[in-house]
């Protein structure tokens, strides 16, 4: 038991012979006793607060930049984009409020203690049942703000409930009084765009991208490139994202709108696009085909091992293929290998000089291989059913291997493919049916890249 809870537990224990005269009172204790069950059983949700852009990042609406003009024109940007929003007077009003960060553990009880606020406004505060439903469910990690007179007389409390909703108990004329406050949450476009130097990371991250953002899109592109083994110096990408502001403030990063890769010279594009047919969200071509394919583009996620990747790096594995049918990954022991698709594993031990291996086949036609395993996932054994992006090992050196690695083989009716160029059947495209109304509506967004690459060109001028 932890103290917070023992506190509230003897405090439970003694009050309760008088609650048999005070209903009221009762309910306020029996609550109570709830909120610490209801703050040590919630888990901590951190809140994730996106960092200001950079510099790089030219803000749409960011009306001191020269680009502005042409941009917002040729993008036609809603109206409320380009209205500064002022700052609410809620938070002003606020600010000052003293600012707790819920523990694990805490009860409200504890956190009153914190803020010299006085044992006896529990009472009043779980009388105010629209704000106690709230409160019952408030995470470690979350914040409230509270206002007490020097007699730690409660005042006032202030509490997000969600993006959109903040809970205010506020003393009026001596009784407290709860109300929901609704905030404005718009989304407003944004773009970013960079070339790749050293690594997809950096380039991003000068461009003002999170890592989170980052791999979004090498989400959206990963079934084409290969970010582990294809990605060039010289390599460029734009991005349509949205921004989330809450009143005035932005407070996270939204969904990618619309991006280009343009990989070694070659340009690849996607709209994010809701289907009619089936109502899933997916990224498309510009005319109409899934993103989406059969296949993973890379077995190893990028992200493992881009830390040490260099565009360098990884070039002279490619003249490889030909000589022994597969593309190796460079990686440390003990990155996690994936399936690059759906599929039955038909083989899993060893196998002469590939050591440790997998095979999967995918449908009647398609099989691939991974080999020099240190060691297989353990659930994953031989007649397995996997899914596309499942772990099914991790990288070794087993077999004839030199150092730790993951060769990667994919053949199609028997014959060995090089997996980094074979093409792969794609997912569902938008059907016949839908196809004017696809086009009429990306178009802006397509639209969009073209402006931000002319842009791009000419500010590189
Ligand atoms: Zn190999």
């Amino acid at each position: 038991m932890n103290y917070d809870t023992f506190i509230n537990k003897d405090l439970r224990k003694r009050s309760l012979p008088s609650s048999n005269h005070h209903p009221r009172l009762r309910w306020g204790l029996f609550a109570l006793g709830c909120i610490v069950i209801g703050a040590v059983l919630a888990h901590t949700s951190e809140p994730s607060i996106e960092t200001p852009a950079q510099t790089e990042l030219l803000e749409l609406n960011s009306s001191n930049n020269k680009s502005f003009t042409r941009l917002s024109q040729s993008l036609e940007l809603p109206e409320d984009t380009l209205t500064p929003i002022t700052i609410s007077h809620i938070e002003d009003k606020y600010a000052n409020w003293d600012s707790v960060t819920i523990r694990s553990g805490d009860s409200l009880s504890s956190v009153f203690t914190r803020s010299n606020i006085s044992a006896s406004q529990l009472i009043e505060v779980t009388q105010q049942k629209n704000a106690i439903k709230h409160l019952l469910k408030i995470h470690p990690g979350e914040t409230i703000k509270l206002s007490a007179d020097e007699k730690g007389i409660l005042t006032g409390l202030y509490y997000d409930i969600d993006i959109s909703q903040s809970l205010l108990v506020e003393r009026i004329n001596g009784e407290l009084q709860t109300t929901t406050i609704e905030h404005n949450i718009s989304t407003r476009p944004h773009y970013a765009s960079g070339v790749i130097n050293d690594s997809l990371f950096m380039a991003a991250q000068d461009a003002g991208l999170d890592d989170n953002m980052t791999m979004e899109l090498a989400g959206i592109f990963g079934w084409d490139i290969d970010f582990v083994l294809d990605i060039r110096k010289g390599d460029s990408f734009t991005l349509v994202y949205e921004q989330i502001y809450k009143n005035a403030d932005k407070i996270k990063n939204g969904n990618i709108l619309s991006a280009e890769f343009i990989n070694q010279g070659k340009s690849y594009r996607a709209v994010r696009y809701e289907d009619p047919s089936t109502h899933k969200t997916g990224y498309y071509t510009e005319d109409g085909k899934n993103m989406r394919k059969a296949f993973l583009r890379s077995p190893v996620k990028f992200s493992h091992i881009s830390s040490k990747f260099t565009t360098k790096r990884f070039h002279p594995v490619l003249h490889k293929f030909r000589s022994h049918k597969g593309v190796d990954y460079a990686a440390s022991r003990g990155t996690p290998i994936r399936s690059s698709g759906e599929g039955k594993v038909i083989f899993r031990g060893k196998k002469g000089g590939y050591g440790n291996v997998i095979i999967i086949k995918h449908g009647s036609r398609y099989s691939t291989l991974y080999a020099h395993l240190a060691r297989f996932e353990r659930k994953v054994r031989s007649g397995s059913r996997v899914k596309q992006g499942q772990v099914i090992g991790y990288v070794g050196s087993s077999g004839l291997a030199t150092g730790p690695h993951l060769h990667y083989e994919f053949r199609v009716n028997g014959v060995h493919r090089n997996p980094l160029t074979v093409s792969f059947p794609s997912a569902k495209a938008i059907s016949k049916l839908h196809m004017t109304s696809f086009k009429e509506e990306t178009a802006d967004l397509f639209g969009q890249l073209d402006v931000l690459n002319r842009n791009q060109l000419a500010l590189n001028q």
